[in-house]
């Protein structure tokens, strides 16, 4: 078959490996120029541009979601497409809707506190600390806390749960004016946040500013080998500006005077990675050995060569095939699909199968800034949870596939009437 038949936007599913170049930009790290394509999935809107029913009608901005690695320092990354204001200011996600990550964030806090001997006479700043979901736990505390949050809407969520926030944008001049203000960050926290930078460089400096001088940093982000090794390719969106391993982000760190001299692997968003870095020329700090295990295992895996990149596109076609077949035959079969989750994933990954409202009746989200909007591209209605119990869809497909096993035990009881879900990845398949 001819495979743009399957395509759902123009671009998607060709070859661009030997194209001309126009258009690609250069390294956000290193600055060399940007030859080889990690994987193609053609044209998408802004996956958080949730829209309005007086919305619907008008047109919307597609823009290229092709990711390039970066074949000097191995920095897999898409460019900024659109700019960051557009992105971020009003941005509908709520980190505390999800349970699972507020019961990581709690746990996290209550290790470091421990671990850093935090008290009422500490700091801790979090980048992007979204409403407040994390930096809560340290207020309860007693712990001095302050988020640094550029998105509007969330921002007041967190000031209103007593969390002090800044609205603003973070990099070397907002550090400085922390630093001018005697803030500098016992803890300096960054989860979900390092790959949304279009500016690395100037927000890694920016981290070194702000830290003080015995000082930790904790960042984590979706490890790029999971993202390889499970197909994940519905968490590439626009505002994911960089894909990390744990060498190309201690790379980015040691050029501006940090080190990663721990690291832990969770399994949150799909296999992340949360590393712990200082200053390079704290002494307190020695690079343990679980930092050189990782690094070795990622070269062992081939990170360090191209070869190691061009081999995901297929499987992503590969994986978009299969899932189309499975939801084709469901569809043969005279049954009906619903969608969980309004995730940002779930928007890349319906955009680029072509899955429409031809095969999800509509989606359901608890979030209720999204009820009564639309999906961005595929227009899929979003509703409260509680319209699957009304009308009993024989296939619940879960788009936050991360957060299953949470959301097939609020789920169950779609079993009462047969019914059955459907994860997408790594793999589609159906889970009674
Ligand atoms: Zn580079």
């Amino acid at each position: 078959m001819d495979r743009t038949l399957l395509a759902t936007s123009p671009g998607a599913d060709t070859l661009v490996e030997h194209a001309p170049a126009p258009g690609r930009g250069a390294c956000r790290f290193c600055s060399a120029p940007l030859r080889h394509t990690f994987v193609d999935l053609g044209m998408s809107p802004l996956c958080e541009s949730y829209l309005r029913p007086d919305q619907i009608n008008n047109m919307e901005p597609f823009y290229p979601l092709h990711v390039y690695v970066c074949d000097v320092c191995f920095l897999v990354q898409l460019q900024e497409y659109v700019g960051r204001e557009e992105i971020f200011t009003e941005y509908a996600y709520f980190s505390s809707y999800s349970q699972s990550w507020l019961a990581h964030a709690r746990r996290y806090t209550e290790t470091m506190i421990e671990e850093l001997g935090l008290t009422g006479a500490s700091r801790v700043i979090e980048v992007a600390s979204n409403d407040g979901y994390l930096l809560q736990y340290f207020v309860e505390r007693g712990i001095p806390a302050l988020g640094i949050e550029p998105a509007v809407n969330v921002a007041k969520a967190a000031i209103a749960k007593g969390v002090p926030t800044l609205t603003k944008f973070f990099g070397r001049e907002t550090a400085r004016e922390l630093v001018a203000q005697d803030q500098a960050a016992d803890l300096l926290i960054g989860n979900n946040v390092l790959a949304q930078v279009h500016d690395i460089n100037d927000f890694v400096a920016g981290m070194k500013i702000a830290l003080a001088p015995s000082g930790v940093i904790t960042m984590e982000f979706p490890h790029l080998m999971k993202l390889v090794a499970e197909n994940q390719f519905d968490t590439i969106y626009h505002e994911h500006f960089s894909y990390f391993s744990l060498l190309s982000a201690s790379r980015i760190f040691a050029a501006h005077g940090l080190t990663i001299y721990d690291v832990d692997e969770l399994d949150t968003h799909g296999g992340s990675l949360r590393v712990y870095a200082c200053h390079s020329e704290d002494p307190l700090r020695p690079i343990t050995p679980r930092v050189d295990t990782l690094r070795q295992f990622e070269i062992a895996a081939g990170l360090e060569d191209l070869n190691y990149y061009s081999d995901f596109a297929e499987r992503v076609r590969d994986t978009k095939h299969k899932l189309l077949d499975l939801l084709i035959a469901v569809k043969r079969a005279g049954k009906s699909i619903a969608g969980y989750g309004a995730p940002g994933k779930g928007n890349t990954l319906l955009n680029y199968c072509g899955i429409r409202t031809d095969f999800l009746d509509y989606t359901v989200d608890r979030n209720p800034y999204k009820h009564g909007r639309f999906l961005p591209g595929t227009h899929i209605p979003i509703y409260a949870p509680e319209r699957i119990a009304e009308t009993r869809p024989d296939y619940v497909l879960i788009l936050p596939w991360n957060v299953r096993d949470e959301i097939m035990e609020q789920l169950a009881y779609i079993r009462e009437w047969g019914g059955q879900f459907v994860i997408p990845i790594p793999e589609a398949r159906v889970v009674s």
